[in-house]
């Protein structure tokens, strides 16, 4: 799964896309501060996780160590 600062999203609006720490009212409430968007807090940030933080490259952290045994 991608990473994505869960932090960030939650501040995120999911309709005007303003980031403001005061929309998130408390754990389980939104209300934007800036188009007055209201939602429950896991439901809007949903979309913000899934549009956040796609990754440029995958990146490979272990390498095939069947290839260097190849040559006696
Ligand atoms: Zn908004």
């Amino acid at each position: 799964m991608v990473r994505a600062n869960p932090v960030y999203t939650s501040q995120t609006c999911s309709r005007c896309r303003v980031v403001d720490a005061n929309s998130r009212k408390n754990q389980a409430e939104f209300v934007c501060t800036a188009c007055e968007h209201t939602a429950h807090a896991d439901v809007n940030a949903a979309p913000n996780i899934l549009g956040a933080g796609r990754p440029c490259q995958p990146v490979e952290t272990s390498a095939p160590a069947g290839l260097r045994s190849r040559n006696p």
